[in-house]
């Protein structure tokens, strides 16, 4: 959805209220609380119900990634459209300056867009690319001091990859027009791990898997039919090849970099989450909004799972203060 369409249809926080709870509930509330749908009694004006099973009062954004908010939701559906019709990622800044909200606001607000670009996809099937990509920005070089004069110019490389401290995050995605990815960090590329997420994610049954010659990998021909590429000869021999993960991850780095700069370990699952969001809806970016609205109203636990901590600072504060009492 553009944002002109976004403006005829959506321009009040009562129209975009009335379309949640149709996209929610589709004419029957059902209390959040104890799941009853028949005692539910209407309070017109402000847009709430009233469970009589447990007498409390709900409205249509308890339990999603709107629940507390102060914030119009008109700014929260413009800031959705403005992220998932941006590729390769928008800043808080940025969201800032266009929807004339505090930088804080803006970024504690995209954070929660994100928890709800956290896809359940289906198992991945056909000609499937495992590989695994480091993120983390490049380590210090040394202070090396270089004679007046020198002939040579003195270069240091820094290492890449495997063996330094950046994150693995290994990602499956199937070839194809409509080929969808799914990534996770792994602290550890053990068999063991690899092996686990390959279970989880591809049917094992019906897909032809393709890695790089790791050794991890290779524990991978028992379950599933394996073939591996060895990329000091080749990147391609035919159809055996990882390039469409590696154009994943080009698009994913590239928009970290450009768009974020520098992300930390704690919230890369958010900014995984968006940008398998958007690459896996490539084809059909018009449809994102209104699949994304789906998303952000069901109740999964998945969600509930990675929505942020309310407010951390006094989190800890209540703690330290339990501990006195
Ligand atoms: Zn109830």
């Amino acid at each position: 959805m553009n944002l002109l369409q976004l403006q005829r249809k959506f321009n009040t926080h009562e129209k975009c209220l009335l379309h949640l709870e149709k996209v929610r509930w589709n004419g029957v509330p059902v209390c959040p609380y104890c799941n009853e749908d028949e005692r539910i009694y209407e309070r017109k004006k402000e847009y709430r119900y009233h469970c009589n099973n447990c007498n409390k009062d709900f409205s249509v954004l308890v339990d999603t990634i709107f629940e507390d908010t102060k914030l119009d939701l008109t700014i929260w559906f413009y800031m959705i459209a403005l992220m998932c019709n941006a590729p390769m990622g928008i800043s808080a800044k940025e969201l800032s300056r266009d929807l004339g909200i505090s930088y804080k606001t803006a970024w504690y607000s995209a954070m929660r867009v994100r928890c709800a670009m956290l896809d359940q996809a289906d198992l991945l099937e056909g000609i499937v690319e495992f590989d695994e990509t480091y993120i983390g920005g490049k380590p210090r070089k040394p202070n090396i001091i270089v004679p007046i004069n020198s002939p040579v110019l003195c270069r240091v490389e820094n290492k890449r990859g495997r063996g330094t401290k950046k994150i693995p995050v290994v990602g499956a995605v199937s070839r194809g027009k409509s080929g969808e990815v799914t990534t996770k960090i792994i602290e550890k590329l053990t068999t063991r791990n690899l092996l686990a997420m390959l279970k989880k994610y591809v049917k094992e049954d019906e897909a032809l898997v393709i890695t790089d010659e790791f050794p991890s990998y290779r524990a991978f021909d028992k379950v599933v039919e394996h073939m591996t590429i060895n990329h000091k000869e080749a990147f391609a021999k035919g159809i055996i090849h990882t390039n469409t993960i590696e154009g994943f991850w080009s698009i994913l780095k590239d928009g970290i970099r450009g768009s974020y700069n520098a992300i930390s370990k704690k919230y890369l699952p958010f900014y995984l989450a968006e940008y398998s969001f958007k690459y896996n809806r490539r084809n059909r970016r018009t449809e994102s909004f209104k699949e994304f609205i789906g998303n952000a109203v069901a109740e999964e636990k998945c969600l509930v799972k990675y929505k942020p901590k309310k407010d951390v600072k006094k989190l800890a504060y209540f703690r330290k203060r339990r501990v006195r009492v």
